[in-house]
């Protein structure tokens, strides 16, 4: 639940409060209470709301450890979806007996793979992350049912990237993804993507780090012939797009 009046969330904490003098509500029942909310009085990926929730964040310091990879696998959802996440779809597009996150699953687990073989520590997140989740590189896989009609692959940064490295990703990863996927880049994104929820820190608890350079991909579009036969039969090429973008992201950032 987001709340964005400062007077509401005040009003709120002082019922909290009451409740808690009354002797109703212990500390531990008020924290977890707390925690499924989120206040955050400014726009959405604006400064104050970056500086309001990261007041620190000039001073970051990366985690220690070898590069990190996520690979998050689009609709995969483990376990119940926290309060503030509860729209999150468990199956993404559906085209008659196919689901999307099928198709997540199958991609996302073959470009794991095809990494941990070279050597690198990668990550698979499912739909829910955890919060101020960070990485090296964060590729959200997704593949997108539109019109049957259209075909090819959509890449999106957030909306404002604050790493100052997600268009590099974004660029790699479609130089590499033409090559091995033969599909057409579309030059368009909605804005499911560049507000997707797992970049939305400014939005939601469960969100990467701002400092976490993300990208999300509709690899292609399940409704359409062409695309579906690629995503399907060649998902080892997919997969292959895909790694080779990461991979060649990292050798030139890091
Ligand atoms: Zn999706």
């Amino acid at each position: 639940m987001l709340i964005k009046n400062a007077e509401i969330f005040a009003k709120l904490l002082l019922i909290l409060f009451a409740f808690n003098q009354a002797n109703v509500l212990d500390e531990s029942k008020m924290l977890e209470i707390l925690n499924k909310i989120y206040y955050q009085p400014y726009p959405e990926f604006s400064e104050k709301a970056l500086y309001f929730r990261y007041p620190d964040f000039d001073n970051w310091k990366r985690p220690e450890g070898p590069i990190k990879i996520a690979i998050q696998i689009g609709h995969m959802i483990d376990k119940e979806p926290p309060l503030e996440l509860q729209k999150v779809s468990k199956t993404g597009g559906v085209f008659g007996a196919i689901k999307e996150v099928e198709i997540n699953k199958l991609i996302g687990f073959e470009i794991e793979k095809i990494l941990k073989s070279k050597g690198y520590l990668v990550e698979i997140l499912p739909a829910i992350i955890p919060q101020d989740y960070y990485a090296d590189a964060f590729v959200s896989i997704h593949a997108n049912s539109t019109d049957s009609d259209v075909s090819g692959f959509m890449i999106s940064t957030p909306y404002k990237d604050y790493s100052g490295k997600a268009n590099k990703l974004r660029e790699a990863i479609i130089e590499e993804y033409l090559k091995f996927s033969g599909l057409e880049y579309i030059d368009k994104v909605t804005v499911n993507m560049t507000h997707y929820y797992a970049f939305n820190w400014s939005r939601y608890k469960r969100a990467i780090h701002p400092r976490t350079p993300a990208v999300i991909i509709e690899m292609g579009n399940i409704r359409n012939q062409k695309d579906l036969i690629t995503l399907i039969i060649g998902y080892q090429k997919i997969a292959q797009g895909i790694a080779s973008g990461i991979e060649r992201f990292i050798k030139e950032n890091y």
